[in-house]
């Protein structure tokens, strides 16, 4: 299967390595092309970037810390003048930090509000001035937002319950000039962030209805169908990607 998104201009936050990796393949795949952040080292971005290259598509790295306003615009007025538009905003970039309630630093909850939720909005507000009908706001959000059963998650679920409101508000503004924004909420991924073999994944899989860690490309195939044309009718959602995580 593939979405037609061929001439589609993409920025993916967050994008050089796990589920933002395979979102940059899978777009690259349908033929967009793939404009994808990284935050510390260019060399996984590049490496991807020479991956895409190879299979015949079209992608560049950008550097940009999300939790970096500034810069974060600055990546998205580079990607939109250089090919004149944009298409496509996938917000994936993302962090968890763990802790109990009585010690978790305030540094820890700003840094997260920071990359999960401020890069969101701030990515969102520069990419609608370049987006035109048919634009598209996909956020990576978590089945977090809807079920925390582990212990020190409090301010990570809060992040991605936020985008819920978030979503809703933007795709109100931004509908009336066709720009859509949903958000895509993954159960457990085999990632770094979460790996299929760690140690919180038997009781994860405990309690799923599917029991077994998703992987991204299947993350990235919700992606695609709402980048696509065939996702016109679909704003201010929710869509669940979790095995029954939540169920
Ligand atoms: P990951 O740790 O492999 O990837 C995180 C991505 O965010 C990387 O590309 C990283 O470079 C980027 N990032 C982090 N901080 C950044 C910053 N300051 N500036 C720019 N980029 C930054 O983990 P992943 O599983 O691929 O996570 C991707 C997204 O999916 C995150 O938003 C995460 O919360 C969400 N998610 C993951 C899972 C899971 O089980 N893996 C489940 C639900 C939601």
């Amino acid at each position: 299967m593939s979405t037609n998104l061929n001439g589609k201009i993409a920025f993916i936050n967050g994008g050089s390595r796990g589920i933002g990796a395979a979102i940059a393949r899978r777009l690259a795949r349908d033929g967009a092309t793939v404009a994808i952040t990284y935050h510390a080292s260019a060399i996984a971005a590049e490496a991807l970037v020479a991956e895409i290259e190879a299979g015949g598509g079209k992608a560049l790295a950008v550097q940009a810390d999300a939790a970096d306003a500034v810069t974060l615009t600055r990546a998205i007025d580079s990607v939109a003048d250089r090919f004149g538009r944009l298409d496509i905003l996938v917000n994936n970039a993302g962090i968890l930090r763990l802790g109990p309630v009585e010690e978790f630093a305030l540094e820890d909850f700003d840094r997260t509000v920071a990359v999960n939720v401020r890069s969101v909005f701030v990515a969102a507000q520069a990419a609608a001035r370049h987006m035109g009908d048919g634009g598209r706001i996909i956020n990576i959000s978590s089945t977090n937002a809807l079920r925390m059963p582990f212990a020190g998650g409090a301010v990570y679920a809060m992040s991605k319950s936020a985008l819920t409101g978030l979503a809703k508000g933007l795709a109100r503004d931004l509908g009336p000039r066709g720009i859509t924004v949903n958000n895509v909420q993954p159960g457990p991924i085999d990632t770094d962030m979460n790996p299929a073999d760690g140690a919180m994944a038997p009781s994860m899989h405990g309690f799923m209805a599917l029991p077994r860690h998703g992987r991204a490309d299947e993350v990235a195939a919700m992606v695609a169908y709402l980048a696509g044309a065939e996702a016109a009718f679909v704003t201010g959602a929710d869509l669940l990607i979790d095995g029954g995580f939540a169920a």
